[in-house]
């Protein structure tokens, strides 16, 4: 029996060559900014315009969105390619289609699924070459779990859509070109059925965006004020939008699959060898090791659980609870990380170091772990899906929506 994992082919072999020895080029000099592609909260403008420079230069080449055609702002390559990519950035710490502060991972599948021709062309390039920044905002102060229970109004008035109410938790701490936007367009129509989706340019008139400083970093409230928005930028069809959301949201709920892992244990390791306690490493002591092997055996299902999701979703399996299974589990992990961090560090490790990229600090790992629970809905939104797809929460077992 041979054990041994599937090797590159030629042709990937060669690809593979070409973007390290491209990523080499390009990350010279920068070395210091590896991680600079997670999630950041932290004012930091060196990063900042390395990773919107990088992510033009990957996404010039077509590489942000390699199996997307061409013309779409894509590369026309295949899943292999993609996997070759992607494990080539992850080396830097890297996403593909992560790699400034946008939603485009999310949003340009989206488009490409539910988007007319026309749309198409005018918003995906931008988008997948990584010119524009993209946010997602569905969350209202009443609708959070519940984000059926729509407010924010749009209603038809000649070619425009007049936009009002208020959007709550969405973006980051810097602004964005672009909001995509879950509206209500029929205020007395049945649920489910009253919804669309918009594209909405986030310099219209009428749009105020207010920052709100939460535990794990700042996020925004969104107002709109009478927003005219050209019809044209309804994507799915009007009163379709629940349908739209729920390729939107499979993707937000871990259905994308990812190769990246977490780089934080890695920093763990290190810090308990060059730090001393009565005279001996920290490593030294076996409860501090046995921590660290349960960090280690839970990153690793973690990523294997995101590889798995992804290669599912790009052989166009969708895998009914992968996505909600993952998520799941992934929060919980880095709750209890942050636990494991202040077992291992005590009181040390709730010191920021502003030394490090905020995915490597510990405080920060601390901090966000409740955050991010509630992030991209809840625990309790996972285990809802997971439980209807798997067949335990209802009769019928429900399946993963399609997503491209
Ligand atoms: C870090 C962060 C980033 C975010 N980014 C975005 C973003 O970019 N765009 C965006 O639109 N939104 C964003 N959000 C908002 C997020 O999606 C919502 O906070 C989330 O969906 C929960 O909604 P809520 O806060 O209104 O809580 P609620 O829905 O009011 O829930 C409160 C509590 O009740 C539980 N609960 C609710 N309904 C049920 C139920 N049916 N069964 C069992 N328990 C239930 C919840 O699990 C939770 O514990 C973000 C939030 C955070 C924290």
């Amino acid at each position: 029996m041979d054990f041994n994992l599937q090797e590159d082919s030629p042709e990937m072999t060669e690809f593979r060559k070409e973007v390290r020895a491209w990523m080499e080029e390009n990350m010279k000099g920068s070395e210091h900014l590896r991680w600079s592609a997670s999630w950041s909260t932290r004012e930091n403008e060196e990063e900042y315009s390395f990773r919107r420079g990088l992510g033009e230069k990957l996404g010039k080449k077509g590489w942000l969105f390699p199996m997307f055609p061409e013309e779409y702002g894509g590369a026309g390559l295949s899943v292999n390619h993609q996997f070759v990519l992607e494990t080539e950035l992850s080396r830097y710490g890297l996403n593909l289609t992560h790699v400034f502060y946008t939603l485009a991972r999310i949003v340009a599948p989206v488009l490409i699924h539910w988007g007319t021709e026309e749309q198409k062309l005018e918003f995906l390039p931008p988008i997948a070459r990584g010119e524009i920044v993209v946010w997602q905002v569905l969350t209202e102060p009443q609708s959070g779990s519940d984000v059926a229970n729509c407010q924010t109004k749009a209603i038809r008035d000649g070619d425009d859509y007049i936009v009002n109410g208020q959007k709550v938790m969405v973006g980051h701490h810097l602004p964005p070109d672009a909001l995509w936007a879950l509206v209500c367009t029929d205020p007395d129509g049945k649920r489910h059925e009253n919804l669309s989706w918009l594209h909405i340019p986030a310099n219209l008139p009428g749009i105020t965006i207010q920052h709100m400083h939460l535990m794990m970093g700042i996020k925004n409230a969104v107002f709109f004020d009478n927003v005219r928005v050209p019809a044209k930028y309804l994507i799915g069809g009007e009163n379709n939008g629940w349908k739209v959301a729920n390729t939107h949201l499979e993707l937000e709920h871990g259905g994308d699959g990812r190769v990246g892992t977490d780089p934080v244990v890695d920093r763990v390791v290190e810090y308990c060898r060059n730090h001393e306690v009565g005279g001996k490493p920290l490593i030294d002591d076996p409860h501090v090791r046995d921590i660290i092997g349960d960090m280690i055996l839970e990153i690793n299902t973690v990523n294997r659980m995101n590889r798995r999701i992804f290669w599912h979703r790009f052989v166009k399996e969708p895998h009914a609870y992968g996505g909600a299974q993952f998520r799941y589990y992934q929060r919980m992990v880095r709750l209890r990380n942050g636990e494991r961090l202040q077992k291992i560090m005590g009181a040390d490790a709730l010191i920021p170091d502003h030394g490090v990229h905020e995915v490597l600090d510990f405080e920060y790992v601390i901090r966000s772990g409740p955050g991010q629970l509630h992030g991209g809905g809840t625990l309790d939104t996972d285990r809802l899906i997971f439980a209807r797809r798997a067949g335990i929460g209802r009769q019928t077992k429900e399946k993963a929506p399609d997503t491209v």
